[in-house]
């Protein structure tokens, strides 16, 4: 199907987890802002708390019931492997005691990967430019007068999902159509006007993992979608790539688009566009997977999303997807916080 994109809004502003449920603040929440989680309290295989750093100093919150980690697919098995819940040989190289040896932690690590092309517009219409200071002056008072203009929009406005081979059960492919350039995360400027055509292939083959650099929490983990690494999934970003060519060279768009920017109209051959892919491709920002649940031996969470082999523990969030969902992540992660909100709940 081909549509606008649905966008998660209030009364013409961003809406967010923490806008759509932590507000109005509620008599029994506390939060602590500033404070980065170190580590989960274990005494005798069960939860009793987590450790947290905040303004320099070392606090612990104890836990009448349970620990909830909802820390996203790469911090929440950060946390755990940090606490000693994990590969027990990955664990021991670092120098973090075993409290329990759960192989699956960072395991399974799975996200979406984008192929992008960009073209250049002959007529002054997308968005690029109008972050400049003057003309966002002006897009500011719109949107405070009237609640319009390029402040309300997304940017990445439309799309569709397609199936890259007649053979495959549901699309496999998702389109995402942006008018303004935006290249390596939008790290590149390119002059002038254009837009961009993301290509995703919904669900790769290829697994990876999120791992510990060293015991320091404050280390950024290593984070390795292993993109490609299945041969599939280059054939299935392939379709995705002659998909977005096909919609640039649409009818419609001829009036619009002066010339293809990246790659280019000189990568036609299979390895030229493969070459394309590899160098430019990105990930879609939808981590899923690294604490999975299920029942098999990498299996972090069981069905109840809770840590299997310690007591008091639970993970909810976007890491115990087992598989990466056929489309963008963030719905389905809060599904997962009101399922898991709903399981808290239930007695026993
Ligand atoms: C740039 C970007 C664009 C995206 N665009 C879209 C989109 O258009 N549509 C869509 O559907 N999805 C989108 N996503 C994906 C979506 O945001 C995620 O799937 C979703 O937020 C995952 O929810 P989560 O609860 O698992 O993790 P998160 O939303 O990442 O929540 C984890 C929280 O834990 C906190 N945290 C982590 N570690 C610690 C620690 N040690 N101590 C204390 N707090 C900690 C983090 O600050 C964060 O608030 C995008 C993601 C990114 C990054």
């Amino acid at each position: 199907g081909v549509s606008y994109y649905q966008v998660t809004q209030r009364n013409v502003r961003r809406e967010s987890a923490a806008t759509a449920f932590l507000r109005p603040p509620r008599p029994n929440l506390t939060i602590q802002t500033r404070a980065i989680a170190t580590r989960v309290l274990l005494a005798k295989g069960r939860a009793t708390g987590i450790e947290y750093i905040q303004n320099g100093k070392r606090v612990q919150a104890h836990a009448e019931r349970e620990v909830i980690l909802s820390g996203g697919a790469v911090n929440s098995p950060k946390i755990l492997l940090l606490s000693g819940v994990g590969p027990a040989d990955e664990l021991k190289a670092l120098g973090i005691t075993v409290e329990h040896n759960l192989p699956g932690v960072g395991r399974n690590f799975q996200d979406h990967m984008d192929v992008y092309l960009a073209a250049s517009s002959s007529k002054p219409i997308s968005y690029n430019g109008h972050d400049r200071w003057n003309r966002a002056l002006l897009h500011g008072i719109q949107y405070l007068l009237y609640k319009t203009g390029p402040v309300t929009a997304s940017v990445c406005e439309a799309g569709c999902f397609l199936k890259s081979s007649p053979e495959v059960r549901s699309p496999d492919i998702q389109i995402h159509c942006l008018p303004a350039y935006v290249v390596d995360h939008g790290r590149m400027t390119i002059k002038g006007h254009g837009l961009t055509i993301n290509t995703c292939n919904l669900r790769p083959r290829s697994i990876g993992s999120i791992t510990l650099r060293s015991s320091d929490p404050f280390d950024d983990p290593a984070i390795d979608p292993n993109f490609l690494d299945d041969p599939n999934d280059l054939s299935v970003s392939m379709e995705g790539f002659k998909w977005g060519r096909r919609i640039l060279g649409a009818p419609s768009f001829r009036q619009y688009i002066d010339k293809e920017i990246l790659p280019g109209p000189e990568a036609q051959s299979e390895e030229e566009i493969g070459a394309y892919i590899r160098k430019w491709a990105k990930n879609d920002y939808h981590p899923v997977g690294s604490c999975k649940m299920g029942t098999d031996d990498e299996a972090v969470v069981d069905t109840q999303l809770r840590v299997r082999g310690i007591q008091a523990l639970r993970v909810i969030d976007a890491s115990i997807m087992p598989r990466l969902i056929s489309g963008n992540t963030q719905a389905t992660s809060i599904m997962i916080g009101e399922k898991g909100a709903a399981l808290i709940r239930e007695p026993g």
